[in-house]
């Protein structure tokens, strides 16, 4: 070696591993940069004397030579990746919190009897003496308000947290609510359960309802008559839980609160107020088990329903 090489940091660098590599070194932790420094070291000593092609390399089976072809048998050197080139992950309340602000749009949700059958007051005042969920329960169990009563096994009244600041609201039961009484508790229930963990939520910390309580035959879309006479009990339920958000998850959900028309496309993404309580529309998990492309438009809006909850 030249004593031009032993002025060059990278030669001595390249020479030093060498050395210990040599003496039986194992393990030689390098980061990216002094990897890719050495190699270049190496190939200039390869390439200029030769001397290297007269060094006893280690046997490969001893020592794998991470230099690619060069002479420099570093035994076994692992590229370290630095500190600061760990991938930084962001909590979900993170992510959250760097969502741009949405001004709420002002609505008047559509749960009033305004907007209800006639017939619907009737039961809307029985409601009316009502303080607790049992109450209500107890009303929608011997309900027969609409056709669905003599086709549903069981009424699928809700679930959750009485005192629930966060309520989601979804369509009607299907198949397996139906049998077990219970919402959201099949495939769709799942992905809901999944995606409401990752942004940080428990479901029993939050109360989970439909606006149908009984379920349509072979899960057709509710009739505006079911709609209709059904409504009553989930406005008494808002009432008692007194949620400070609500999703809804998919459109008849989201058409029945907000009281107006439009695709889940256009009405999703955006945030809406009446008073304290807001509404954040997504697709129902259902729709994104059929097609995923609706999975990342669902999670941007739990993210939004993340955010805003870590306003209250
Ligand atoms: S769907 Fe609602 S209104 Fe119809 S029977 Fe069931 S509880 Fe009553």
């Amino acid at each position: 070696m030249s004593g031009a090489k032993h002025d060059d940091p990278r030669a001595l660098l390249a020479s030093y591993l060498t050395q210990l590599a040599e003496a039986g070194e194992k393990d030689i932790c390098l980061s990216s940069e002094t990897v890719a420094l050495v190699r270049g070291a190496a190939s200039s000593q390869s390439g200029e004397s030769g001397a290297a092609q007269t060094h006893e390399r280690p046997r490969a089976s001893q020592a794998p030579d991470v230099s690619q072809g060069t002479s420099v048998p570093l035994n076994r050197a692992v590229e370290r990746p630095r500190e600061t080139e760990a991938p930084q992950r962001l909590s979900v309340g993170e992510k959250a919190a760097l969502l741009p602000e949405l001004e709420p749009i002002e609505v008047k949700l559509a749960l009033g009897p305004a907007t209800a059958d006639p017939d619907m007051f009737v039961e809307a005042s029985h409601l009316g003496s009502c303080t607790c969920l049992d109450e209500i329960e107890r009303i929608s169990l011997a309900c027969e308000k609409c056709e669905l009563a003599g086709t549903r096994i069981n009424v699928v009244f809700g679930a959750g947290d009485e005192n629930a600041d966060l309520m989601f609201v979804g369509e009607a039961p299907g198949a397996n609510e139906d049998r077990e009484g219970i919402p959201f508790i099949g495939r769709a229930g799942a992905l809901l359960d999944k995606i409401i963990e990752a942004a940080g939520f428990r479901r029993e910390n939050v109360y989970i309802s439909n606006i149908l309580k009984c379920r349509p035959p072979n899960n057709r879309t509710p009739l505006s008559s079911e709609i209709a006479a059904c409504v009553p009990l989930l406005a008494k339920q808002i009432e008692i839980i007194a949620p400070r958000i609500i999703c809804t998850l998919g459109l008849p959900a989201t058409q029945t609160l907000l009281g107006v028309k439009g695709s889940m496309g256009s009405l999703r993404g955006k945030v809406y107020a009446q008073g304290n309580l807001k509404v954040i529309p997504t697709y129902h998990p259902a729709a994104a088990l059929r097609d995923p492309k609706y999975k990342r438009p669902m999670w941007e809006d739990f993210l939004r329903i993340r955010k805003e909850y870590d306003k209250l």
